[in-house]
């Protein structure tokens, strides 16, 4: 696939500069596609192009960006299997899991955000004895940077409530990951969007992220990723006090009770292990309640070895590859580690499964006797790798989850719905799965501490692309 173009002011374009990168399907180390990385005369460009179209898109009603939206969801459901083979070529995420988790999820957010939309005051009185005004007001240019983990679903987090609230903006997606970000590029592009609405340059953090975070002339930068480029975003920044909006890493914790459901800790293996483990929010340290951790280590490592690995071309139920080689290598390397610092390896390690000979494959891995302080249970592994700590009392539970940097999902498994409630409060992070319940559409997303700043989602998610400006003597 040759894929060099740039999507900017309403036209697919040549890059400033040659400078090709090279795309790998990770199910078979084979390069599959050719994109360019962009300079930063080409995100200049496009932050004209961006500023220009924000005078009248700014100014449109939000009738008018429904109709364009809904024409980009109706869009969406047509080329839906589009997206799903993009998703599973360029990230390895197998294909009937891209299709019902992935793909599905760039659906559900277009759908959720018009109806926020549709819901949503721009105007309000402040109340009835002032004569203050109140006023929702897009932001201006956007900058928004986005992972490789769950490709479409970050993207559609940042863009629809982008273009939802009036703002133009320049998507960069990964650049390990970038296919399905330029499907949906074409899939703005038929709904026929005003140009410069949406432009995207493809490209890394050094080159043009950087570039970006910095730009004078954006207003505000989204981004979701690893808490060390978030770092660096934020600092960038500072100079230009743009907003910056961050959905970090994670290192979650899942307590399960000795009075939890009889499948607790065996969904919790598969929950962690979906994805390959590359999720910001999976429940990589099981906290296991004294009385039960025999049977819950014994069921934890039969779980794992029951979980297939396979190639994400391949229909039915499995886990495909991590993205990359450097995922893997670091992957490869923390278990290691986990090894040497002294917990029990009770499946899975650092070799390739027994049916796959090359891809950067991992088995589920599940290390026992885990303390809080090993680097395992300390550094974000992004790959299918678990930790079990026992604990003793709720108050230990408490303690050894929100010993982390992180705050983004928790998890929690009792049939005690007082205990559950009560412990919920206590955890700090932006989310806590009580027995598997799922978030709905449109509740927030984001993270406490080094997880982020931000709340993607819903009208939370609209709000941060708004100003929010007071006039008085309105009446
Ligand atoms: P990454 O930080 O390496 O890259 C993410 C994006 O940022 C890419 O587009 C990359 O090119 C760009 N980037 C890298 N350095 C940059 C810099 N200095 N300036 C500007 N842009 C820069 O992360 P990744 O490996 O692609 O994704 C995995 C990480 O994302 C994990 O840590 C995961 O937890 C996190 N994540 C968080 C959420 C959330 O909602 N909190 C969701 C998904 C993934």
């Amino acid at each position: 696939m040759d894929k060099r173009n740039f999507y900017i002011n309403g036209k697919w374009v040549s890059p400033s500069k040659a400078n090709d990168f090279k795309v790998i399907n990770p199910s078979n180390e084979e390069i599959f596609a050719t994109i360019s990385l962009g300079h930063k005369e080409d995100i200049d460009i496009a932050v004209k192009a961006a500023k220009n179209a924000f005078v009248k898109w700014k100014e449109t009603s939000k009738e008018e960006r429904i109709i364009l939206l809904e024409k980009l969801l109706k869009i969406y459901k047509k080329r839906f299997n589009e997206m799903t083979e993009a998703i599973t070529i360029e990230m390895g995420s197998p294909i009937d899991y891209s299709s019902s988790t992935h793909t599905i999820s760039g659906q559900s957010h277009l759908e959720d955000f018009i109806l926020r939309l549709k819901e949503f005051n721009f105007e309000e009185h402040f109340d009835s004895k002032s004569n203050n005004h109140i006023r929702y007001e897009p932001i201006g240019v956007c900058g928004l940077i986005t992972p490789w983990n769950w490709p479409i679903n970050q993207i559609a987090l940042k863009v629809v409530p982008a273009l939802a609230t009036g703002c133009t903006m320049i998507l960069k997606p990964s650049e390990i990951a970038p296919i399905s970000a330029m499907l949906f590029a074409e899939m703005i592009d038929e709904a026929g969007f005003p140009s410069g609405v949406f432009n995207l340059v493809n490209g890394d953090g050094a080159g043009i992220g950087t570039h970006i975070s910095g730009h004078p002339d954006i207003d505000m930068v989204s981004f979701t990723g690893s808490t060390r480029a978030g770092k660096l975003i934020s600092k960038n920044a500072a100079n230009t006090i743009k907003r910056v909006c961050l959905e970090l890493g994670g290192k979650g914790g899942n307590i399960v009770f000795a009075d939890s459901y009889p499948n607790a800790v065996r969904d919790g293996i598969r929950n962690v292990m979906s994805n390959s483990g590359q999720s910001c929010d999976a429940p990589t340290r099981m906290l296991v309640e004294k009385p039960i951790y025999e049977r819950a280590i014994k069921e934890a490592a039969d779980e794992a070895k029951l979980i297939k690995v396979d190639m994400a071309s391949k229909k039915g139920d499995h886990i495909g590859p991590v993205v990359s080689k450097t995922q893997y290598d670091k992957i490869i390397s923390l278990i290691k580690s986990g090894i040497d610092e002294g917990a029990t390896l009770a499946a899975g390690g650092p070799d390739l499964p027994n049916n796959l000979n090359k891809g950067y494959f991992i088995k589920p891995t599940i290390f026992t006797n885990v303390t809080n302080d090993m680097e395992i249970a300390k550094k974000e592994i992004f790959g299918p790798v678990l930790s079990i700590i026992p604990f003793e009392t709720e108050e230990e539970a408490i303690k050894i989850t929100n010993e982390t940097e992180y705050g983004l999902g928790n998890y929690l498994q009792t049939e005690d719905k007082e205990k559950a409630k009560r412990v919920a409060k206590k955890l700090r992070s932006g989310i806590v799965y009580i027995n598997g319940n799922a978030a709905d559409a449109g509740t927030p997303f984001g993270g406490y501490r080094q997880s982020g700043n931000g709340r993607e989602g819903g009208t939370w998610g609209l709000e941060e692309y708004l100003e929010v400006k007071t006039i008085t003597g309105w009446k």
